[in-house]
């Protein structure tokens, strides 16, 4: 009995917001799914797979990423009706404007998405966040649905779909959204995000159809020659590692990365290797994009590189993976980051 009570308690809030979402959808014809910056394979999967499931059920969907992303998702099924704001500036402000719901995917607070934030906060849509980041900004949106304690954001929402009563709408297509957002956002299932909730949900979208195999190769083993060798140079030639201080950092100059014919997506993953050093449980990745100098930070156990994203970057992100911007040139930030290394200095049982 007890149990029952309990249950009801921990269930009924997430059940109130399944309902408030679906009284938003009944009223609503227009609907815009958004993602974050540069949106990855969680943020474009599940809002592809959010799209293709409001569309079977006749609502006018459209997809708005703020910015370009990389093409190894450009197989996903409807990237090619994706707005982006920045090259599709009159209609994505007319879809956003006329919308009736927005959807908020992979991201929690408006700095996220850059310059399309102000579209989307002046919009009077009923707005829904479906997110795994911490501190949520909860002035932003009329539902949030949110937990950190969720490996991606594709995983969360296939909970969403399934109170929703949409299940059944899950086809080859969207299953394979969803797989990528998973297994992106997991390493390929294999960060301490996984869970068995992870593999049970990863074995019926399976089922549902998706080609686990191929979506494995399209997102890994798709690498340009370019590409392949500028992380060959990243290794060789710009990874510095601190064995004593179990940290490395890899960092590369706008120059650098044009030689090498950079497109957007062609770093990647290289923050990774590093971390594939035996005795590396901090790694940190510095390059200069658009003028600007992002990092990305990883690390393996308690140490949490979001509050070192948010503390020196900016930034922020999950305890184990975060990112942000440095104002200063590449240089001065690795030697910042190289103190960072000193301060945060463990001990490691190996
Ligand atoms: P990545 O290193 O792959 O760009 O990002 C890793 C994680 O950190 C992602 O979960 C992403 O959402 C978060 N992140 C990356 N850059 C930023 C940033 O500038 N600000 C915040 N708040 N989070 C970021
Ligand atoms: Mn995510």
């Amino acid at each position: 009995m007890f149990q029952k009570v309990y249950l009801f308690l921990f269930l009924w809030p997430m059940q109130e917001k399944i309902e408030k979402i679906k009284s938003a959808l009944q009223d609503s014809k227009n609907i815009v799914i958004t993602v974050h910056r540069s949106p990855d394979g969680d943020a474009l999967g599940s809002a592809l797979a959010l799209s293709d499931i409001l569309s079977q059920l006749n609502h006018n969907v459209t997809v708005v990423s703020p910015n370009s992303y990389a093409s190894f998702l450009y197989w996903m099924k409807g990237n090619d009706d994706v707005l982006v704001f920045l090259k599709d500036l009159e209609k994505s402000t007319k879809v956003t404007k006329d919308a009736d719901v927005i959807f908020m995917l992979d991201y929690n607070h408006l700095s996220r998405i850059g310059e399309y934030s102000n579209l989307v906060r002046d919009s009077d849509a009923f707005k829904v966040i479906i997110d795994h980041h911490q501190d949520p900004d909860l002035d932003i949106a009329d539902v949030i649905i949110s937990d950190t304690s969720i490996c991606s954001t594709a995983q969360l929402l296939f909970n969403v779909i399934e109170k929703l009563g949409y299940k059944r709408l899950i086809k080859k297509d969207v299953a394979e959204c969803l797989y990528a957002g998973i297994m992106t956002d997991t390493g390929s299932f294999k960060f301490s995000s996984t869970t068995a909730e992870t593999h049970e949900i990863i074995a019926q979208l399976i089922d549902l159809g998706a080609d686990n195999s191929k979506v494995h190769d399209l997102i890994y083993d798709n690498y340009t020659p370019d590409r392949i060798k500028l992380l060959g140079y990243c290794l060789n030639e710009k990874m510095k590692i601190f064995q004593d201080l179990h940290s490395a950092v890899i960092s590369l100059t706008e120059e650098e990365l044009k030689s090498f014919n950079f497109r957007k997506g062609d770093t990647e993953g290289v923050v990774n290797y590093a971390l594939a050093i035996k005795g590396i449980t901090f790694a940190v990745f510095i390059a200069e994009k658009e003028g600007a100098v992002k990092l990305s930070l990883r690390s393996k156990g308690d140490l949490k590189v979001n509050e070192i994203a948010k503390k020196y970057f900016n930034g922020g992100g999950h305890v184990n993976a975060a990112g942000g911007v440095s104002d200063l040139s590449v240089e001065e930030t690795t030697n910042k980051i190289i103190e960072i290394f000193k301060k945060y200095k463990r001990v490691i049982n190996q």
